[in-house]
């Protein structure tokens, strides 16, 4: 059966002007820094995000906790908020890799003010780790594809700059955030010292994730990159697709997200469901399922053609990308409706 899979943006696959662009890439070592579509790809990223420099690696849980281990020593605290993905999907790597400690600040949606960091901040002493680096999710995965407020990245840069804090963004969706909201995405990362973009989610690329910062903070990542095994030899090809993707796949972001809320208000009004569609900013649709299992609605979903993810106990997420169309979206709508019918649910 073909699935309309909703799971994520990663099940994308390379299209095939990508995949032309990966088969003709040029490439060479790149631990010796000998591939020129890598340092190509690194020299238009950190161009895009105006920073200094930015280094390629294969996992966005890699280029975050390369982050996390060059600004910190172990027994350092790093603010986040409660659900941001470093904390929830990292196989607890902050305390395995880098010996920090996580100190959860309870956002909205993901997003938190100057304000919170002032108070979950550890005053000096010699009893409290030290607070060194905080971590924004933008956009927000667990918060539902939810927009950081550029005022908002201000107020936290602010208290940061107060308390002389390193700031990091897992800017895995920035991509998604600019063009949803024009700003660009030079603006956003101007009020961070560090950033953490994906080409493998919405962008469409089969492979990649890159850290950018000053120079001297990416030659630090270089080191801590191989000294987790990112290292790679010819990757080149994987550059080149992850090149297209941020070339031809930028623009059409704002695709994803007119279809993201097509199917949230194609079955807001369902009894058992709770969704609000003014909530979904992006591609991201994240509802409660008041009756029943997610779980099993998952799976009767599944039967009749739909993938989707069910998150927690009471929620699912549906996620639009590259390789769902806006009839596909629609037929989704269906498909859930006549599902959720068909139990009496
Ligand atoms: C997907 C994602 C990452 C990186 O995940 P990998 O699977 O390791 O590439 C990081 N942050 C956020 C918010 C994500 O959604």
């Amino acid at each position: 059966m073909k699935y309309i899979d909703l799971r994520s943006d990663t099940v994308t696959k390379p299209t095939p002007e990508m995949r032309k662009a990966m088969f003709e890439a040029e490439v060479g070592d790149d631990v010796y820094h000998e591939d020129p579509t890598v340092t190509a790809l690194e020299k238009r990223t950190a161009e895009i995000l105006g920073k200094e420099a930015a280094i390629f690696m294969p996992s966005g849980t890699m280029t975050n906790q390369v982050a996390i281990r060059c600004h910190t020593e172990p027994g350092d605290e790093v603010l986040m908020d409660v659900s941001t993905h470093i904390y929830f999907y990292e196989v607890g790597a902050p305390g395995a890799l880098s010996g920090v400690m996580c100190r959860l600040i309870p956002g909205i949606r993901g997003i938190f003010t100057g304000r919170d960091v002032e108070v979950f901040l550890r005053a000096k002493d010699i009893y409290f780790p030290p607070t060194r680096l905080i971590c924004v999710e933008n956009t927000h995965n667990r918060g539902g594809g939810s927009i950081w407020p550029l005022e908002q990245i201000a107020s936290v840069a602010a208290a940061a700059k107060r308390h002389n804090l390193i700031f990091h963004m897992d800017g895995a969706r920035l991509w998604n955030a600019s063009a949803e909201t024009g700003i660009s995405e030079a603006d956003y990362c101007g009020y961070f010292d560090t950033v953490s973009v994906c080409y493998s989610k919405g962008l469409g690329a089969p492979i990649g994730s890159a850290l950018a910062g000053s120079a001297e903070f990416v030659e630090r990542a270089r080191r801590f990159r191989k000294q987790f095994g990112g290292g790679m030899r010819q990757a080149g090809f994987i550059a080149a697709g992850a090149l297209y993707a941020l070339e031809y796949h930028r623009a059409r972001l704002v695709e994803d997200h007119t279809n993201a809320r097509l199917f949230a208000e194609g079955i807001c009004d369902l009894p058992g469901i709770d969704l609000d569609p003014a909530t979904v900013q992006t591609n991201i649709v994240k509802f409660r399922v008041s009756s029943g299992s997610p779980f099993e609605l998952v799976e009767k979903l599944k039967a009749a053609g739909v993938l989707m993810s069910a998150t927690d106990v009471d929620t699912i997420r549906a996620v639009t990308h590259l390789d769902v169309t806006r009839e596909e979206v629609e037929h989704a709508v269906e498909i859930f409706r006549s599902t959720m019918e068909r139990n009496g649910l």
